[in-house]
């Protein structure tokens, strides 16, 4: 007779490693299913950057303890080995489309408090996943690579998981299957959510670029033809290399060409002379409202799966670990004829470190800021207004720049009222301002 799980977790993604690790370490049964013929291997674009390390984020403080080479969540009492190169990054630099810089954090003041002035920290994901590997096999957890899940079905006391030709039985499934969540949607979790658009990214790990300063995320707007883009620059863990990411939500702009034409422009020209492209990843991610409760049938909801785009490495990590403890207490106290509460437990902290604390419409109109100001001159002329050295920041949802502009306000009511006119109309609900990018988009699964 095939194995019986507790828990069945889909995807070897950040959430889904950590989850299989919470439940593996409680003494759970626990099976993780996984797509690619081999988990260790990134298929997918990411920076590779750990967000927020100087604030919290979705309710935990995320520390990288460089001495013991250990990725830790103090709040939730984890942590795990990470023990590949890493680099400190202490501050974001945004540019104007002319080139003008906002600084999100003084670079010289964040750089003196040494760890304690970093605000993200750049890592090798494949390393990342090696090392969760690891983990999750010291804690007995079966790996299987190479299942790509089709079909879930409820049983009378659990879950059953199908797919390329295998059959797996379990009590929970924690779907952690990323961002176009085949389980979302075979299972209905995405019936009640809005679809926005898609958001496309390209990821270069590049030689030979000379930014200004080595330890800082650039980020910045292009128009081509067919939209605009944001292309961010952010050190590689390996001395000297850099990722460069070009990201839109405008389907007809190709992004190697809007990442060619920002290595051409004339502030940055220079650092790209003898910049030398290594390796390149896409992705493409279906951009939803959130699910408000992400578990219904035993199935519980796990990473980006049940986010507005991402919730970040960081994010998936937590809430993989959250997901874990939540089918593990589940788990024992069906075993103790206990009354169910595990799952409640996660939902609370879902709807009061994500849903409530980050507005998905605010995150979502970062990449709508190219449909309301819609030139280059019009972007390097609004946020050229910002001089002053705005919060340091590495939280894609809470970026101090909406402030920095706020105060200007005043300024480009009376210099160029048409602007203000067009910032006005952030405040539209997001459907709204998205209607023509959502109409030339379909949702991947
Ligand atoms: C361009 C880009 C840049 C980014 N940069 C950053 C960054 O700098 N910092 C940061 O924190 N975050 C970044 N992110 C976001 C980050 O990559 C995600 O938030 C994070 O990987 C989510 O983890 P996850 O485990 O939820 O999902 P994923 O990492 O997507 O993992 C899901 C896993 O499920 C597997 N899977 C999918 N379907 C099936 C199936 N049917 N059966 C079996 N397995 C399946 C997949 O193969 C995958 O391994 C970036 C994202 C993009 C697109």
């Amino acid at each position: 007779m095939a194995k019986r799980y507790d828990v069945i977790v889909v995807g070897a993604g950040p959430a889904g490693f950590v989850a299989a690790k919470a439940a593996g370490e409680n003494g759970l049964e626990v099976a993780l299913l996984e797509r690619k013929p081999d988990v260790t291997q990134l298929t997918r674009a990411c920076a590779q950057t750990l967000v927020s390390m100087n604030e919290y984020i979705f309710d935990e403080l995320c520390i990288y303890n460089a001495r013991d080479k250990r990725i830790s969540f103090p709040v939730n009492g984890f942590s795990f080995k990470y023990d590949g190169p890493y680099k400190n990054m202490y501050a974001c630099h945004f540019y104007t489309p002319n080139g003008h810089i906002i600084e999100l954090g003084d670079l010289k003041k964040q750089r003196e408090k040494g760890n304690h002035g970093i605000v993200g920290v750049a890592f090798d994901k494949e390393i990342l996943f090696r090392c969760l590997l690891e983990e999750v096999k010291a804690c007995s957890v079966d790996v299987f690579p190479g299942i790509n899940v089709s079909k879930v079905t409820r049983t009378t006391d659990g879950v059953k998981v199908e797919g390329s030709g295998r059959e797996f039985e379990g009590t929970y499934l924690i779907a952690a299957d990323g961002v176009n969540s085949r389980i979302a949607q075979v299972t209905g979790f995405n019936k009640d959510r809005t679809y926005y658009c898609n958001f496309y990214g390209l990821v270069y790990y590049m030689s030979g670029v000379e930014p200004p300063e080595p330890d800082v995320i650039i980020f910045t707007h292009v128009f081509v033809k067919g939209g605009a883009a944001m292309i961010f620059i952010m050190p590689r863990p390996t001395d000297g290399d850099y990722i460069v990411t070009g990201a839109t939500v405008d389907s007809g702009v190709d992004l190697e060409a809007a990442c060619d034409y920002f290595m051409k422009k004339e502030f940055c020209a220079s650092w790209f002379k003898k910049a030398k492209k290594l390796r390149a990843f896409s992705a493409t991610c279906n951009c939803y409202s959130p699910v408000i409760s992400p578990y219904k049938d035993r199935i519980l909801l796990a990473g980006d799966v049940g986010s507005t785009q991402e919730l970040e490495n960081t994010g998936a990590m937590i809430s993989g670990w959250k997901a874990g403890q939540a089918a593990t207490t589940a788990v024992q106290e069906e075993n103790l004829g206990l009354e169910v509460t595990g799952i409640s437990q996660y939902l609370d902290w879902w709807t009061k470190a994500y849903v409530n604390s980050y507005n998905h419409e605010t995150y979502m109109k970062t990449w709508a800021l190219t449909h309301i100001l819609t030139t280059e001159e019009e972007i390097s002329y609004a946020f050229g207004l910002i001089k002053e050295t705005l919060r340091p920041c590495w939280n894609p949802y809470r970026s101090p720049l909406a402030q920095g502009l706020k105060k200007a306000m005043p300024t480009i009511q009376h210099e160029r009222p048409e602007v203000l006119q067009k910032l006005g109309t952030m405040s539209l609900p997001l459907n709204k301002i998205f209607t023509e990018v959502t109409k030339l988009s379909k949702p991947i699964s």
